[in-house]
């Protein structure tokens, strides 16, 4: 059989690419580029390509310290987009330092070694879905409100439809690209969209996103416009989340259905729950990493506020998708706390962790929450045993702060780089006076 690598390199070679584009993240999940040249390709397999790994955690450039990026064969795609170089390709790749051991900077190996954790443990591979949820805005200029295309409204198929037409050649070109798209739709708010990426596994999908918000927004500046994946843009409208489906498998096997179970629902699906609801709050600041992400996860908009599952509530942080009956694959969970703006490897990575708690230590699983969580008096609230997720960011600091499972599942460098950077973020944010407090404050006090 021929080796992934050495398709690369005849695919290469036959299309005439002319710069292989090398992609890796950093540590907020912000897409990252160099090119080389075709003739650098064998190489950059064999031996690793040097670079300054300062650009992923950019946040102390104290001292130059080089890494190897090495290019995974598998995520090799030609870029479906004109470039004046000629045809160009792009590689995800993995962060070594120079000895060869994995870079403790790099959050694609930070989700490696806990898919790697979750096969070894239990011969778990782990299946993801995200819901992407985004905006399209007449432009980026952060002095005036942001103006919609749009004044659509959940599935509506009527309005004059620049948005309509964008979103169509983002999934053509999401396809071109091989990932593959499920559904999408005009959501809830005025230029608001959503579009739902095909299940694959956690490393792949983690891939996929950081090509979808590329390829989203490549394409709505074609079309003069910007697409935002800010996670409350407009206030008095919903926000923008990442809804992420879930499940493992054992094999070919669905880990987390039972057809015996009146929810379908494994022991294993429950005990995965347990540890996303027991973790929930000190996994919030990776999953919701923004001063603004906390904006969206406020009552009365669909996103979740209150630590509770459910089947079929949309106040739930963890819902159950009811599924089709003999749909043993389909059976999944839906964790609904996560917005689009998080780094993709490092949520997925923390999402799973938790939930492999929850199976490694047996947590039990509380009560469903049935009822409307939003309705509920806070007196019932408590009374139901159900916690708040954190109200800001800097709350979310505090409870990841004093996670031993995320300091392992993120490991020391990534963990404490990210506290550090976004305690910083924090501050400025409490130093800033803001129009809310002049428009308040200042005619009155
Ligand atoms: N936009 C909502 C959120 O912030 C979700 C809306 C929906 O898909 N039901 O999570
Ligand atoms: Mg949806
Ligand atoms: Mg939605
Ligand atoms: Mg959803």
């Amino acid at each position: 059989m021929e080796r992934q690598q050495d398709y690369v390199l005849r695919t290469v070679e036959e299309r005439g690419v002319r710069l292989v584009r090398l992609w890796f993240t950093d540590v907020l999940g912000q897409l990252k580029s160099f090119a080389i040249s075709p003739a650098e390709l064998e190489t950059a397999f064999e031996e690793g390509m040097h670079f300054d790994g300062s650009a992923i955690d950019g946040f102390s450039r104290v001292q130059e310290s080089d890494v190897l990026a090495r290019p995974d064969p598998n995520s090799f795609e030609i870029l479906p987009w004109a470039d004046d170089d000629g045809t160009s390709a792009r590689m995800f790749c993995d962060i070594d330092n120079l000895d060869g051991t994995p870079f403790e900077g790099d959050p694609r190996g930070v989700l490696r070694r806990g898919l790697d954790r979750a096969r070894e443990v239990g011969g778990y591979s782990f299946f993801v879905a995200p819901e992407m949820e985004f905006f399209y805005f007449a432009d980026n200029d952060p002095s005036r409100p942001p103006e919609p295309l749009d004044t659509g409204s959940y599935f509506d198929l009527t309005t004059a439809d620049v948005a309509g037409d964008m979103r169509k050649r983002t999934i053509a070109m999401l396809e071109s690209m091989g990932i593959p798209v499920e559904y999408s739709f005009h959501e809830d708010s005025p230029s608001q969209h959503e579009i739902d990426l095909r299940y694959t596994d956690g490393l792949s999908m983690a891939d996929n996103v950081m090509t979808f918000r590329l390829v989203v927004r490549e394409i709505a500046m074609e079309q003069g416009a910007y697409a935002t994946f800010m996670p409350k843009p407009l206030a008095g409208v919903q926000g923008s989340g990442m809804h992420t489906h879930i499940s493992l498998f054992e094999g070919d096997e669905n880990a987390f259905h039972d057809p015996d179970d009146p929810y379908n629902l494994s022991d294993t699906g429950r005990a995965f729950i347990a540890g996303l609801l027991h973790h929930a709050p000190e996994i919030t600041a990776v999953t919701n990493q923004l001063v603004n992400s906390y904006k969206r996860l406020i009552v009365g908009y669909e996103a979740p506020v209150y630590v509770s599952w459910a089947r079929n509530n949309r106040s739930a942080l963890v819902r159950v998708p009811v599924t089709k009956a003999g749909k043993a694959s389909s059976t999944r969970i839906e964790y609904r706390a996560p917005d689009p703006a998080c780094n993709p490897y490092l949520s997925f990575a923390v999402i799973l962790a938790a939930g492999m708690a929850g199976i490694e230590k047996g947590y039990e699983l509380p009560d469903e929450s049935a009822a409307n969580v939003f309705e509920m008096s806070d007196k019932e609230r408590a009374a139901a045993g159900l916690r708040p997720l954190p109200q800001s960011l800097a709350e979310a600091l505090d409870a990841m702060e004093g996670s031993e499972m995320v300091a392992e599942a993120l490991g020391d460098h990534i963990f404490e780089w990210f506290l550090r950077n976004k305690r910083s973020e924090w501050a400025d944010y409490k130093a800033h006076v803001s129009q809310f407090e002049l428009s308040r404050y200042l005619p009155n006090w």
